[in-house]
């Protein structure tokens, strides 16, 4: 075992290897959720609901998320006590989050992360081709999730068509790179969504039916249950989720701070949002059809 695998902090203590709980979802038609985690909390509540309900889970970690929590082995320590104390037995993926650069993707190996997503989309085609190989080449037996196109952003909550993923481009990718998972660019946005999605499932149904490359589908915050379903009938296999569970615990606290003006124990103030956001959590593994997937 190499001294990497030694860390490697998930123990699924079964036959089942990371690409093959990828795989089962894609064959079995569910989606695994991705939660983004933010702090302890935030890890612990997801943690829960997660074992709760036998859903495998990927636990996002985005770079600014992990700068404020400390670090990476900040993160990789705190969800091994977690898992420990907590007697977690369901597959937890720790995953790097849209890294922006291959440095950034060596730290998150080196630290024990389980899966890493390089985002070289702002680059041009080639130049994302080539770090998402100098990423892959680092790697040893984690999951690996690139991206091309460009999903929209949270500033204008809008997916501009002109940055859609082709059937021929995911094509021309997957040949050159030897990836796990693929995050298209097909109407999805991170954040808020303005009007109505405008998610291109016959696209989506033509890569995954042609590659048969497990789909990721960034932006779930805010897509109704219909078009969730119909992505994951149509090759979706990881969906993230973010905004919304952010959303939900928002809205816990502040009731709690409306009600309880003179309660300053932090733990009262930030749990005050853990229902809130354990139901959204229930939901969407309902939705995913993930649960008692574990
Ligand atoms: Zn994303």
């Amino acid at each position: 075992m190499t001294k990497s695998a030694q860390k490697h902090i998930l123990k699924l203590g079964d036959s089942m290897n990371l690409k093959e709980i990828l795989l089962k979802a894609k064959n079995e038609h569910y989606a695994i959720p991705q939660f983004n985690i933010n702090n302890l909390e935030w890890a612990k509540y997801i943690l829960e609901v997660c074992e709760e309900e036998k859903s495998p889970v990927f636990l996002g970690v985005s770079q600014g998320a992990m700068k404020y929590m400390g670090g990476f082995d900040v993160v990789v320590g705190m969800i091994n006590g977690l898992k420990k104390d907590l007697n977690i037995t369901i597959p937890v993926m720790v995953h790097l989050d849209h890294s922006p650069t291959v440095e950034l993707c060596k730290s998150a190996v080196d630290a024990g992360f389980d899966s890493i997503m390089f985002d070289g989309s702002k680059y041009d085609y080639e130049k994302n081709v080539r770090l998402t190989n100098e990423v892959k080449a680092y790697l040893k037996d984690q999951l690996f999730e690139a991206e091309i196109g460009k999903i929209g952003g949270e500033e204008d909550g809008i997916a501009s068509t002109e940055y859609f993923t082709s059937l021929s481009e995911a094509e021309d990718f997957i040949s050159k790179t030897n990836i796990d998972m693929l995050a298209p660019a097909l109407g999805s946005v991170h954040g808020i969504y303005k009007g109505e999605p405008n998610i291109q499932t016959d696209v989506m149904k033509e890569i995954s039916e042609k590659t048969n490359m497990p789909l990721v589908l960034h932006g779930g915050s805010g897509l109704p249950e219909n078009i969730l379903k119909e992505c994951i009938k149509n090759g979706i296999t990881k969906i993230n989720f973010n905004t919304e569970l952010q959303i939900s615990w928002h809205n816990g606290v502040l009731d709690f701070i409306a009600n309880n003006k003179d309660v300053y124990d932090p733990r009262k103030v930030i749990s005050s949002g853990e229902e809130n956001m354990k139901s959204t959590i229930r939901e969407y593994i309902n939705i995913l059809g993930s649960k008692g997937k574990a």
